[in-house]
């Protein structure tokens, strides 16, 4: 860490809870190096100094903790599956049945795995449809 030394009467920019932005402060105490206790020049208030987390670390790491998109191997399936939901009739898909016959982009609903959107015609009486729980591969006449 290199933080130039400071001592009391410097001035520094930090953030004022109570202007709610950051505006120059003259630093009041300096405890082991560092400021302690500054005053706002805005608006004269008194408060601890907080050291910047957020501008202490160059680079932060773009890491969404909840979702798992690299590791997700559906991920791609998934946003897939998001764009074409927004752009579907739900009420216009027909009930899946092993002997219907589907065209591509055919919206169809399976008792298990919801609505989906055909993908691909496979020839063997089999076609890729897409689903919110991925591609899944069904019977068809
Ligand atoms: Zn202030």
């Amino acid at each position: 860490m290199s933080i130039p030394n400071v001592s009391a009467g410097d001035h520094i920019a930090t953030k004022c809870s109570k202007c709610g932005m950051e505006t120059n402060h003259t630093i009041i105490a300096v405890v082991d190096e560092l400021p302690a206790k500054v005053q706002c020049n805005t608006c004269n208030s008194e408060h601890k100094y907080r050291k910047p987390a957020a501008a202490k670390k160059a680079t932060t790491p773009r890491k969404p903790a909840t979702r798992r998109t690299k590791a997700d191997p559906l991920a791609l399936e998934r946003q897939q599956w998001q764009e074409i939901q927004s752009s579907f009739d739900a009420s216009k898909a027909v009930a899946y049945s092993m002997d219907g016959s589907y065209k591509v982009n055919a919206l169809i609903k399976h008792p298990k795995f919801g609505i989906g959107k055909v993908q691909e015609l496979n020839g063997t009486r089999k076609m890729s449809v897409l689903f919110e729980d991925g591609l899944k591969v069904l019977r068809c006449a």
